[in-house]
């Protein structure tokens, strides 16, 4: 039986035209071009149907309320369809991919974020190869799960991360495979796509405004500073340190902050400012107070998927025990360990 996609259009620079004011999205402009497109029309590609997000926006203005109206936008088309591509704006693609890894549970279909850095308009447009792979990684279904697509390689979504402003294959999945290369033929790494099997029909669990903060850690930074932040107005804190979890805290201000971080309810998680690798927290002496303070470790997830978790886990109501102990937890394959 012929494949049926439903494409979501949220913006980015894909669809979006020159304006005055410099390349923008323009509502009814996509819907035209791809149906004017051959390869999409063509007997080798699955049957699609284009919806539209309203309103059409660059993705540095995609947060919360977006990657619910995109999570509600698939969670209500999830029996009419097969799969989903979702097309996004490159610059926090990362960020959506990995809050809807987390919001869509229980997925069994694949939903295949991708975009481009040149315009479909433009004559050297890498979103013609990416549109058209995404799709037919969407129609084939081995990887039902929320990934992105992008310069070739298909990435677990809650592992990706921007890496170039400019270049064609400008996301990568430094601590994970990616689950699938696209060459002259599509090339699924079955091993990288395991997963654990559903425990149930798929369900939507949509994120509140949990305040959240990222906090990335320089030489000299003085942490007293951010104690009114990160002790009264956050419920999760993601500490982006140095190497294997390491901050600069000659003087100890941090400890005693994330200690009343967390007994005012507050989630810290240690991530790593470098792409490979991740938090070892006692492997030095420098990152053994942040666990003795009640931070948890983030392992090898990004700050992207450690932003989404949070979100998501907050969002469910959990206490911050709870939070705590599923950030260590492997929820969705967004970091080492077997899953839960
Ligand atoms: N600013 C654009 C966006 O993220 C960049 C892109 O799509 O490549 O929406």
């Amino acid at each position: 039986m012929e494949k049926r996609i439903c494409i979501l259009y949220t913006g980015g620079t894909i669809g979006m035209v020159p304006t005055p004011r410099g390349y923008a999205p323009r509502p009814g402009y996509l819907g035209p071009l791809l149906a004017a497109m051959p390869e999409l029309t063509g007997p080798e590609a699955p049957a699609w149907d284009l919806v539209e997000m309203d309103p059409l926006l660059d993705s540095s203005n995609i947060a919360v309320g977006e990657w619910n109206a995109i999570g509600q936008a698939i969670f209500e088309r999830y029996d009419s369809y097969d799969g989903f591509v979702v097309l996004h704006g490159t610059d926090t693609m990362a960020y959506t991919a990995g809050a809807l890894s987390f919001m869509l549970e229980n997925l069994q279909k694949p939903v295949v974020l991708t975009g481009s850095q040149i315009p479909l308009c433009r004559l050297r447009s890498d979103g013609r190869e990416n549109l058209i792979t995404s799709l037919l990684i969407a129609a084939q279904g081995k990887a039902a799960e929320v990934c992105l697509y992008f310069g070739g390689k298909l990435l677990r979504g809650c592992r990706a991360v921007k890496r170039s402003a400019d270049g064609l294959q400008a996301f990568f999945s430094p601590n994970y495979p990616p689950l699938a290369l696209a060459g002259v033929n599509i090339r699924y790494d079955d091993a990288a796509l395991r997963r654990p099997a559903p425990r149930g029909p798929a369900a939507l669990a949509p994120f509140g405004n949990v305040p959240i903060g990222v906090l990335k850690v320089f030489p000299g930074i003085q942490f007293g500073l951010f104690e009114p932040i990160m002790t009264r107005r956050l419920r999760g804190i993601v500490l982006e340190t140095f190497g294997a979890g390491n901050i600069p805290d000659e003087q100890g201000a941090l400890p005693p902050l994330i200690r009343k971080a967390w007994q005012n309810g507050a989630v810290l998680t240690v991530c790593s400012q470098c792409f490979e690798g991740g938090v070892l927290l006692g492997e030095y002496a420098a990152s053994a107070a942040l666990a003795a303070a009640g931070a948890v470790s983030g392992g090898d997830m990004t700050t992207e998927a450690a932003v989404a978790k949070l979100y998501y886990l907050f969002s469910k109501g959990l206490d911050a025990a709870a939070v705590k102990e599923k950030m260590g937890e492997n929820l969705r394959g967004e970091r080492s360990g077997s899953l839960t």
